[in-house]
């Protein structure tokens, strides 16, 4: 059996969702699908998500949502009408959400409604049951997933006599039942806990690319696609900011190696790219840069002489809300970096002076407009490629403040200037790719 999870693009309209039926009739073992509430249909239009968030900051201004809230109507009973279904129940279904919404239920209820609706409506179009994964998917307070939920899923779908089914992605809901909301993407966290629960062959995730490329196409015009990769690849372009599947998402089917597959549902022959637990041949996957980031440096004689300080600072840091990302440790200093948004000057200012005077610092300061340049690929530890690197980022004058390297099998990173990321990957896309 193969799980397919169709992305918001894929389900963006009348004629995307047509395709998407294409693509389950060409083959029967497609007969579990998982939908993303519909995206943008041009690059001046909505998501569907986005819209209902704003329905929500209506709401906690006072206001009622329904001026927004009717686009989405119109949104969904247009598809409705293309696809010729019956649009009594899906009218009364909307206007009950929006009622809900205007109630105050909150950011995560009215955002899960897209996909929720989008999956009401495709399983009636694809006559597959409908399977509502606040019922199955369980998440805890920390986000993750519970794991009662893959006997949940497991349960409903072995009971069940229908030829397929549809999960709306992106939510499931709390112990205690009230929906709650994975973070923004998070239909391909879904689709592999569905994949997991029901022991899928292949895990398929239908997007509008064909597959992983090896540099941002904005920067790389003509950057390869990546035909195989690892979960431990992914993983890592993902945290470098490449944005094509939810870091998050590897984790439920690593231990159970199904494979993943990135599909393009505007281009269904191309072959996409494949994820799995190794790759054949060990060789350079791509690079990528992730930019929003501050630095915190500290100084202290001594620093590491007495035990568990560097647990003692880092709670500190996350008493003041700021949860590192990458550290970098000397003899008598510690360097962290995290993403910007994570604190305001203030909180910085007393958090540096509590800092400062709880463990007697010789020095602590916070700067901004990092980025980390990170090369990933199973042959990195091997090939030499960061000397390469290295005297590219020279050469284009963009200077480095950490090279991190044998921290991991299949990547090493670069400490640079936000304002130098694009040229970071375009001279490293270079050396190393072509
Ligand atoms: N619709 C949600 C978002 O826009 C979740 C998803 O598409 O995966 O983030």
């Amino acid at each position: 059996m193969i799980v397919c999870k169709f992305g918001g693009s894929s389900v963006a309209d009348a004629s995307q969702i047509k395709k998407v039926k294409a693509i389950l009739d060409a083959d029967a073992r497609r007969s579990v699908v998982i939908v993303s509430a519909p995206g943008k249909r041009s690059k001046e239009d909505e998501k569907i998500t986005d819209l209902l968030y704003k329905c929500n900051e209506m709401v906690q201004k006072g206001e009622s949502c329904k001026g927004i809230f009717s686009a989405i109507q119109e949104r969904y009973l247009s598809i409705a009408d293309e696809l010729k279904i019956e649009k009594k129940m899906l009218s009364a279904q909307l206007e009950e959400i929006r009622q809900l919404i205007d109630a105050g239920r909150g950011a995560d209820y009215a955002a899960s409604r897209g996909e929720y609706l989008s999956a009401f409506l495709i399983s009636q179009y694809l006559d597959f049951e409908f399977v509502d994964t606040a019922d199955c998917v369980i998440i805890n307070s920390d986000g993750t997933v519970n794991p009662f939920s893959y006997d949940k899923i497991r349960m409903i779908h072995d009971n069940s006599k229908k030829k397929g089914f549809v999960f709306p992605g992106f939510y499931g809901a709390s112990e205690d039942g009230i929906i709650k909301t994975f973070t923004r993407g998070g239909s391909d966290i879904t689709g592999s806990v569905v994949a997991r629960a029901v022991n899928a062959e292949l895990y398929e995730n239908w997007t509008d690319v064909s597959g992983f490329l090896s540099a941002d196409p904005r920067i790389v015009e003509d950057a390869r696609t990546i035909d195989r990769i690892s979960y431990a690849e992914v993983r890592e372009l993902s945290d470098y900011g490449a944005s094509v599947f939810h870091e998050e998402a590897i984790a439920p089917v690593v231990k159970y190696g199904i494979p993943i597959n990135i599909r393009n549902t505007n281009r269904p022959d191309d072959a996409g790219t494949l994820i799995t637990a190794d790759v054949e041949q060990k060789k350079l996957a791509g690079v990528s840069a992730r930019g929003g980031l501050s630095r915190i440096k500290i100084r202290k004689l001594m620093l590491f002489k007495k035990s568990g300080m560097r647990h003692a600072l880092l709670t500190m840091l996350h008493i003041f809300g700021i949860r590192p990302s990458y550290s970098l440790f000397g003899i008598d200093s510690i360097v962290w970096f995290y993403d910007s948004r994570m604190a305001s000057e203030g909180i910085l200012d007393a958090m540096c002076e509590r800092l400062k005077s709880e463990f007697e610092l010789d020095e602590v300061s916070v700067d901004h407009g990092h980025a980390i340049l990170g090369i990933v690929g199973s042959s990195v530890l091997e090939d030499g490629s960061y000397i390469k690197a290295a005297k590219a980022l020279e050469q284009s004058s963009v200077p480095v403040s950490f090279l991190n390297f044998g921290a991991s099998d299949v990547s090493y990173s670069f400490g640079i200037r936000d304002e130098d990321k694009s040229r970071a990957v375009s001279v490293v896309y270079d050396a190393l790719f072509r």
